[in-house]
């Protein structure tokens, strides 16, 4: 009887399921496991960190789901290149498939597991999922990768047929047995992994995104005009999921053209923005340390320390940057304005080098993908593909009154200002010390003053990033 081995890894589904369904259709018999990559762990600065748990969560439930099956999750702790090979020879598979993941580290992970499998007569078969089009799928008319969005939208939108987002639906009854599995399965203990459990403020697993998917599909008609204000919690906080594969993509955009209005043609944009980033990561992997405008190349950033550790921390006087810093820090989220002021600010304000970060956000972002992250740090820096004009600069304080104005999101966050009305929450520097005291915040104490001066801030960045190399 033939058997496969399923690999999952940013995939953690059974449904509509690329490699699971090609798996299915290939061998009678499947095992499904999950590898936790000592590469990827041994990289993570903190023993808490919420995407281990969101994993470790996710697993778990896959698990049962796979119980319900009659079958169980595999999952083993170590290299990939040993761990699927060995797991490989000991269940006698021929096959092993996976989804395609493009980040360098996967591609360079691939290739040496398919190596030492097929040294062993065995084959690693991967698949396009995490995307509707990827690589060169999108190209324009001369063969090349677009570099701006909107046609890359268009084409994108005009090679769409159904077939590309139909459902690919695993035949589960060819799972295979618990009873054939080695003694060895479920789901290893966290602390097994080296790491403890932290607080989500979002359901794992494939329940957790169907629940969030059908309680946004219940107001996406409001998403084009609400989508901007972090107060209203207005759009879909599916990326977590999309992210980890708890959600199809394709259920995703099968939703949104199912459906008719602003709305929802906003939200299918957006899908499509991180396939863009997608593509352009796989065309250009010089993005990963570089930017994406080789005019950008050699450009000294002159911020401080000092400057870069304020922004961290949530403390450069300007409230709206601040609030969404302690917000990232506190939960692993941030909403996308947000992510564009506080990335902007500590670009163009504070005149650090984007990486820096971007490498924060890759650390402490629960959806973090390495596409749309290093895609919109270096949107907001200038120096990307389609990338925001270097003279276009947000102004704080304006962007806080204009996506912000009861100031609810600030006051959250930053409660030393929750006594301010509004207007002065949104720059408090301007009261006095009555409206101080009033509402119990000294500046300079309570609430830092200013770091920067945006104004004169906002001329040196124009000055810097027209002065290419
Ligand atoms: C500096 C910066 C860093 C970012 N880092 C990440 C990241 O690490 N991971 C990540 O998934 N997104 C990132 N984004 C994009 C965007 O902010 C998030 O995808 C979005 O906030 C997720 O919220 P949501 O799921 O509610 O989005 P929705 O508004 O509901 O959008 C639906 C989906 O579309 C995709 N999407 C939406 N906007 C974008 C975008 N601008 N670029 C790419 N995809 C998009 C996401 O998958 C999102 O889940 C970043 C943006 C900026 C400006």
């Amino acid at each position: 009887m033939s058997r496969a081995l399923c690999w999952i890894r940013r995939d953690l589904r059974l449904d509509d399921h690329t490699a699971l369904a090609e798996a299915t259709r290939h061998a009678k018999s499947v095992a499904v496991v999950f590898v936790y990559d000592t590469q990827i762990l041994a990289r993570l600065v903190d023993r808490d960190d919420r995407r281990v748990t969101f994993i470790h969560r996710s697993l778990d439930d896959l698990d049962g789901r796979l119980k319900a099956q009659g079958s169980r999750l595999l999952t083993r702790m170590g290299e990939p290149a040993e761990v699927i090979p060995r797991l490989s020879r000991e269940l006698s598979v021929d096959t092993v498939f996976a989804n395609h993941d493009d980040d360098p580290y996967a591609l360079q992970r691939d290739q040496s597991v398919g190596q030492t499998l097929s040294r062993d007569g065995r084959e690693l078969k991967t698949f396009k999922d995490c995307v509707v089009f990827e690589r060169d799928e999108v190209m324009n008319p001369s063969g090349n990768p677009y570099s701006v969005f909107t046609p890359y939208s268009k084409a994108w939108k005009a090679r769409l047929t159904p077939a590309d987002v139909a459902p690919r639906t695993p035949d589960l009854t060819r799972l295979c047995p618990e009873s054939d599995l080695p003694a060895a399965r479920g789901n290893l203990p966290l602390s097994e992994i080296g790491f403890v459990s932290n607080d989500l403020w979002l359901e794992p697993g494939a329940n957790g995104a169907q629940d969030r998917l059908s309680s946004f599909l219940a107001k996406i008609d409001r998403y084009k005009t609400d989508r901007d204000f972090p107060a209203l919690e207005s759009t879909s906080g599916l990326s977590v999921h999309l992210r980890h594969g708890t959600v199809s993509v394709r259920q995703c955009f099968r939703e949104a053209l199912a459906r008719e209005g602003n709305g929802a043609s906003k939200w299918l944009d957006e899908l499509i923005w991180r396939e863009f980033y997608h593509m352009i990561l796989a065309k250009f992997p010089h993005v990963v340390e570089e930017p994406f405008r080789g005019e950008y190349k050699s450009l000294e950033w002159p911020g401080t320390q000092a400057a870069y550790e304020a922004w961290e921390e949530g403390r450069t006087g300007f409230p709206l940057v601040d609030a969404a810093m302690r917000c990232l820090k506190a939960t692993g989220w941030m909403h996308n304005r947000l992510r564009m002021v506080t990335a902007m600010f500590l670009t163009k304000d504070l005149l650090v080098d984007y990486r820096r970060g971007e490498s924060l956000f890759a650390r402490w972002l629960l959806d973090f993908e390495l596409a749309s992250n290093n895609g919109g740090w270096q949107w907001s820096a200038s120096t990307g593909v389609d990338a925001q004009p270097y003279f276009r600069i947000f102004n704080p304080i304006l962007q806080s009154r204009k996506f912000d104005p009861e100031a609810a999101f600030i006051k959250q966050w930053c409660p030393e200002l929750a006594g301010f009305e509004p207007e002065l929450a949104h720059w408090p520097h301007d009261a006095g010390p009555i409206e101080q005291l009033a509402a119990g915040c000294r500046l300079g104490e309570d609430y830092p003053h200013p770091i920067v001066d945006h104004s004169i801030q906002r001329q040196l960045a124009i000055n810097l990033l027209s002065r290419k190399s």
